[in-house]
């Protein structure tokens, strides 16, 4: 990865002179969300600065194995902590999210610190709310962008155990243990870099993808036997859960994590939407092979976006008018449909 030489002059002046560090990550965090932010923790712990982490809400359990975990802040939980953290820190830096509107609640916090603020990110088409932003849209992960980032400043020094264990998280989880997006050689040599300050992968792999509960895998399997919609010619799968469906298998947060990219092993299926009943709203989540630009779909018609092959959308409606607006939609993209193969 190249990095504008002055861009990381700018960086070491921002992080040598700053002491309280906030760190911050996109609501819902996932792995290469918390794997990024904790990863740059111990970074700059191991740096003799006191960095804190923030999340707007609670992270999935099935990431609490990440060293560190216990010392995050969620605002949800904690707001006036939060507050505190910002409004006493000198530099802010936000992981793995392009637009403040993914921060949610904190996005009036966080804008609202005096700190200058830095833009660590792989999502295409960033705000520009920071000072300093390094905008990837090509690197698979955060995670691997910052490993990069931390090469290029000079810091791989200061890289340990739990670091590496919290980056390596990111770049497995957002390539799907390195099944798309993954065809980067320098993520190897990462990748390398990270094993030889030894972490366990094939732990990590288990704690971070391959690991549900008996009513988690009882509610995939329901929801891909029963629940499936095929549109052959649209060449779309579609699932929906409704809220009694979820709580039927007593849903907990992150349960559906990876169901979207099951029906994306079936060769003539190529995208996938996941519609799910929410408490307060109606969450769509959306997968691609090749160039079908799932992103498009979030951002015309479901109050979202994304990357062109992993897009998400929120809707406030019933589930019944989602699904009829969803299906009423599908025949406008027959156009990015590839040729028969
Ligand atoms: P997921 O399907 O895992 O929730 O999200 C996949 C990707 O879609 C995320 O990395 C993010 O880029 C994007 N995404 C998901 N939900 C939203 C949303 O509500 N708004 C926007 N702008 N992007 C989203
Ligand atoms: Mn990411």
């Amino acid at each position: 990865m190249v990095f504008n030489p002055h861009d990381i002059l700018h960086l070491q002046q921002l992080v040598s002179t700053a002491e309280r560090i906030v760190l911050v990550c996109h609501v819902s965090p996932d792995g290469d969300a918390m794997g990024s932010t904790l990863g740059l923790m111990h970074l700059l712990e191991a740096m003799g600065k006191r960095p804190a982490v923030i999340t707007p809400d609670v992270p999935t359990s099935t990431l609490d194995f990440l060293p560190g975990s216990e010392k995050v802040i969620h605002a949800s939980r904690q707001t006036q902590k939060a507050k505190v953290h910002f409004d006493a820190a000198d530099l802010v830096i936000c992981l793995d999210f392009n637009v403040p509107d993914r921060i949610d609640r904190i996005a009036e916090m966080m804008l609202g610190s005096a700190a200058p603020k830095v833009l660590i990110d792989h999502h295409l088409h960033p705000d520009s709310f920071a000072q300093l932003t390094f905008s990837y849209p090509d690197s698979s992960s955060t995670c691997y962008l910052l490993y990069s980032l931390i090469c290029a400043a000079g810091w791989r020094g200061f890289l340990n155990g739990d670091s590496a264990t919290c980056l390596y998280t990111g770049m497995m989880t957002d390539t799907g243990n390195f099944s798309y997006n993954s065809n980067c050689p320098g993520l190897y040599t990462a990748i390398a870099d990270l094993l030889s300050l030894g972490i366990d992968k094939d732990r990590i792999y288990t704690l971070g993808i391959n690991t549900m509960s008996l009513d988690s895998l009882r509610l995939n399997a329901y929801a891909v036997s029963e629940k499936m919609q095929v549109f052959s010619s649209h060449r779309c799968a579609v699932i929906s859960l409704d809220a009694g469906e979820l709580k039927r298998f007593n849903y907990q947060k992150g349960d559906t994590e990876g169901l979207v990219n099951k029906p994306l092993s079936v060769p003539e299926i190529i995208y996938s939407v996941f519609v799910r009943e929410d408490e307060n709203q109606i969450k769509f989540s959306l997968r691609s092979k090749g160039e079908f630009p799932v992103n498009k779909i979030c951002k015309d018609h479901l109050g979202g976006g994304g990357h062109l092959n992993a897009a998400g959308g929120e809707l406030h409606c019933s589930l019944d008018q989602a699904l009829r607006l969803l299906y009423d939609i599908l025949p406008q993209y027959d156009k990015y449909l590839p040729d028969n193969e």
